[in-house]
C-alpha cells in the first residue's frame, strides 16, 4: 500500500534523503538508509512499484548484502538455486563454460553462499514489505522527478506536476536511462548495444522434456545472439530471455524481415535452443544498453546509484548485484560521515569506481565473446574449453568474493 505522509526523522537531520527511482537500487538504498535511521522519501514514476516481472540471477557477492539489508532468508525463501550455470554453443550443442554452483569447490571458494534465481516480482516484495517496517520511511508512487536544485544545505527535488521535495540529499536510481544523469553530465547519453532482448516465463507444465530437463542456468550461444533460461519459483516456471543483434536495414522487431531473420537462426541451432527461441514473444522488446564508466558520480548533495550510475551488458548478470552493493555501501558511509554529506558522495564514487568500471568493461569483452562469429568464434571456444571450472571460479573470484559490508565506511 502507498503511504505519502512526511517522513519523521529519527536522526538529527530533519530533513528527508530523497531517492528518485523505486527500482531495486532505490528500493534497496531505502532499506539500508532506513536501516540507519535515516529519514527517506522515495519518489517512483510508475504506479506501481515493481510491476514488470522476470527472472534475475544473483551471484555469492550478494549474500552479504542481503544480510545487512536484513532480507537474507526473506530472499533465500523465495529463490531457486541452480545446480549449474553452463555456456553451450547453441550451433553444435558443444558445452563451453560449466559451472558447477553448488558443488564442494564452488562452496569453498565462495564461503557456502549461494548462487540464486529469482522472480524480479518477488525480490521487490521483500523489499517493499521490509521498507513498510520501517516509520520513516516512505513511498511514494505515481511521481515522476524531472529536475532538482542546490540551495545550501538542501536539495529542492521537482515533481513533474510542480511538487517540491526538499531533501537533505537526492540519491538518483532512476536506471539506464536517467534523467538525473543528464542534467548532471549534459550529452552524456547510454550506448545502445544494437541488440534488443524478448523474454518470456512459462509454466515448466508446458515445456518440452527437452527444456524442463535442464535443472540450471542454460546460455545458448551464438553469432549475433543467445538464449538463456533458467527456472524460479520451486522449478515452476521457466524465465527465458532471447537477446538478438538487429540486423543491418532493421530497425523493428515487428518488420516481417526481422521474424523472417529469426526463423533463419532457428533453422540453424541445435533443439533446446531453437524451442527456448520459440518461446518467447517477439513483438515486445528492451532495446540493450550499457553506460560509459564515469568517475563522477556525485554534485554536491545529489549522487547516481545503480544503473544510472554504471549500468552494465548482461554478461555477468550483476546490475541488480552491484545496486545493492552500492545501496549497502552508500547507507555505510553517510552513516559516518556526521552529516557531511557531499563528503560521503565523494567517498562513495572513489570506492566504488573501479569495481562497477571492471563489471561494465568487462562484461563489453565478455558480450563480444558470446557473439561472435567465424575465426572468433573458434579462438572462444578453444579458451573456454580447455580452462577447468576451477579456472572459471578463479577467474570469478574478484566478482563473487563479497565486498566486506561492515568495512565500508572506514578509511583506507
Ligand atoms: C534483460 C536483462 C536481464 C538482466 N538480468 C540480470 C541478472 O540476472 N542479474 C542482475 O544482477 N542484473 C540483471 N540485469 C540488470 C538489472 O536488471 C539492473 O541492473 C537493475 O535492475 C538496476 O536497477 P536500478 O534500480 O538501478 O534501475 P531500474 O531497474 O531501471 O529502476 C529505475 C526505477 O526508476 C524509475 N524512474 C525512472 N526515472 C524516474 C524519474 N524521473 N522519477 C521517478 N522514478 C523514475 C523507474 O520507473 C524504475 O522503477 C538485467 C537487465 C536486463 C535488461
Amino acid at each position: 500500500m502507498m503511504k505519502v505522509n512526511l517522513p519523521s526523522s529519527s536522526r538529527s537531520s530533519d530533513l528527508p534523503i530523497v531517492i528518485a527511482g523505486g527500482g531495486i537500487a532505490g528500493l534497496s538504498a531505502a532499506l539500508a538508509l532506513g536501516l540507519k535511521g535515516f529519514p527517506v522519501q522515495l519518489l517512483e514514476q510508475a504506479d506501481q512499484i515493481g510491476a514488470i516481472g522476470y527472472g534475475v540471477q544473483m551471484g555469492p557477492n550478494v549474500i552479504p548484502m542481503l544480510k545487512a539489508l536484513g532480507i537474507e532468508q526473506a530472499v533465500l525463501d523465495a529463490s531457486y538455486f541452480p545446480p549449474e550455470v553452463d555456456l553451450l554453443d547453441a550451433y553444435t550443442a558443444e558445452t563451453l563454460t560449466h559451472l558447477p554452483v553448488k558443488s564442494a569447490a564452488y562452496q569453498a571458494r565462495f564461503q557456502g553462499h549461494p548462487y540464486l534465481a529469482i522472480h524480479r516480482v518477488d525480490l521487490h516484495e521483500v523489499l517493499l514489505k521490509a521498507c513498510e517496517q520501517l516509520p520513516h520511511v516512505h513511498l511514494n508512487q505515481s511521481t515522476l522527478v524531472v529536475d532538482y536544485e542546490q540551495e545550501g544545505s538542501h536539495v529542492e527535488v521537482k515533481g513533474s506536476e510542480g511538487q517540491v521535495f526538499k531533501a537533505s540529499a537526492l540519491l538518483a536510481a532512476d536506471g539506464l536511462r536517467s534523467k538525473l544523469r543528464a542534467k548532471m553530465h549534459p550529452g552524456d547519453a547510454p550506448r545502445e548495444s544494437g541488440y534488443v532482448a524478448h523474454r518470456a516465463l512459462i509454466p515448466m507444465s508446458e515445456l518440452p522434456h527437452a527444456l524442463s530437463a535442464r535443472a540450471g542456468v542454460s546460455m545458448w550461444t551464438g553469432e549475433g545472439f543467445h538464449v538463456i533460461y533458467y527456472p524460479l519459483r520451486q522449478a515452476s516456471v521457466l524465465n527465458v530471455v532471447l537477446v538478438v543483434k538487429l540486423p543491418q536495414g532493421i530497425q523493428e522487431v515487428s518488420d516481417q524481415a526481422y521474424a523472417e531473420h529469426i526463423e533463419l537462426i532457428k533453422s540453424q541451432v541445435s533443439a533446446p535452443a531453437r524451442l527456448a527461441m520459440g518461446l518467447v514473444d517477439l513483438k515486445r522488446r528492451w532495446s540493450i544498453a550499457d553506460r560509459e564508466p564515469i568517475r563522477h558520480w556525485s554534485d554536491k548533495r545529489v549522487t547516481l546509484v545503480g544503473d544510472s550510475a554504471h549500468a552494465t551488458l548482461q554478461s555477468f548478470a550483476q546490475g541488480a548485484c552491484m545496486a545493492m552493493e552500492d545501496s549497502v555501501v552508500l547507507a555505510e558511509l553517510l552513516d559516518q560521515a556526521q552529516g557531511d554529506i557531499e563528503g560521503a558522495f565523494k567517498r562513495f564514487e572513489q570506492k566504488r569506481f573501479l569495481r562497477t568500471a571492471r563489471v561494465q568493461l568487462q562484461s563489453r569483452a565478455l558480450w563480444e565473446d558470446f557473439h561472435c562469429s567465424g575465426a572468433l568464434a573458434q579462438v572462444r571456444t578453444a579458451r573456454f574449453t580447455e580452462r577447468t571450472s576451477e579456472d572459471f571460479f578463479r577467474c570469478l573470484d574478484w566478482l563473487w568474493t563479497p565486498i566486506d559490508a561492515s568495512s565500508q565506511g572506514r578509511e583506507d
